[in-house]
């Protein structure tokens, strides 16, 4: 087995052991468990890529470029309506109401073209700009549509940091990932003199970055980045790095010694949606979404607007 499927079967045991840190919320994590199983037997549907070579590699990330166009991920109509489908599904099974879950999705899932046009604007232009089109869509939950899109395309952002694995990114600078540009899920410090990684929420490469620094906003100022960290022992390696200048946070967990082992911050996040809330009541918000597309916390839509 390769490094990357052994990291993979180990994240894969991460998630299907312990429970939350929330009482209630159980379906949450066994809809993360669905979803990763489908992701892990998706067939690749990612085109042929244009081979990045060594040079021109160095060369993006000297620049600041991230190593992928995300645009370039796109698997086409069929294979996204198809994907789509799986996912849908999935959800619906999570569903308190899954009939109007299919009826709302019907509209999409009938168009492939359109629903390939949905998926590249999300991931030529972003989030907001996907909000704004599905705003006008009848019948569409943008939040819904968002997620099940984020998690159609998982497995060509997991095949695309498969294959950028190799590349040295250490000159890479920046807080977003050097290969698909998406923001980090979460932060884990280890080895000698506490070396900072982060975790990319799409692709789910690690990249080094400077410790007091905020990725969300660059804002570096070590006397005001504050660690929040909780009194109870279930955390004792956890805690959240903020930012009084644009008000996020990231998780961050302390290793010992300079190897992850079975250690997967990106999971460990998806169980503690509880240590989330206690940082939000102190009026931060997650800079990023966790590694399904899910801003877990519980701050609502208005106080998210501003
Ligand atoms: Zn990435
Ligand atoms: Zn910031």
């Amino acid at each position: 087995m390769s490094d990357h499927n052994l990291r993979r079967e180990s994240a894969h045991q991460a998630l299907f052991s312990g429970k939350l840190d929330i009482e209630g919320m159980d379906d949450v994590l066994a809809l993360y468990r669905d979803l990763f199983e489908l992701t892990e037997k998706s067939p690749l549907w990612t085109r042929a890529q244009k081979e990045l070579t060594s040079d021109g590699a160095q060369m993006r990330v000297a620049e600041g470029f991230a190593l992928i166009d995300p645009g370039d991920l796109l698997p086409g109509p069929e294979a996204m309506a198809a994907m789509v489908k799986d996912v849908v599904q999935i959800l619906g099974r999570h569903s308190e109401d899954p009939d109007a879950l299919m009826e709302d999705m019907a509209n999409l899932t009938a168009e492939p073209a359109r629903l390939n046009d949905l998926a590249r604007t999300f991931l030529t232009e972003g989030e907001e700009a996907l909000r704004k089109e599905l705003l006008l869509i009848e019948g569409a939950n943008p939040e819904v549509v968002m997620f099940v899109l984020f998690n159609s395309l998982k497995s060509s952002f997991l095949e695309a940091a498969g294959r950028c694995e190799g590349i040295d990114t250490s000159a890479w600078e920046k807080g977003c990932c050097p290969v698909c540009g998406g923001e980090p899920a979460v932060g884990y410090v280890m080895g000698e003199g506490g070396k900072r990684y982060l975790i990319c929420f799409r692709c789910e490469s690690h990249w080094r970055f400077k410790r007091l620094t905020c990725p969300y906003c660059g804002h570096e100022s070590p006397k005001e980045t504050g660690f929040l960290y909780s009194e109870d022992a279930d955390y004792k390696t956890l805690s959240a790095g903020v930012c009084n200048e644009c008000q996020a946070y990231i998780k961050g967990w302390r290793l010992d010694g300079d190897e992850l082992g079975d250690m997967h911050p990106e999971v460990e996040d998806l169980k503690t949606p509880g240590f989330d809330r206690a940082v939000e009541e102190k009026g931060f918000s997650r800079g990023a979404p966790n590694i399904f597309g899910v801003w877990i916390g519980t701050v609502t839509e208005e106080e998210n607007a501003d």
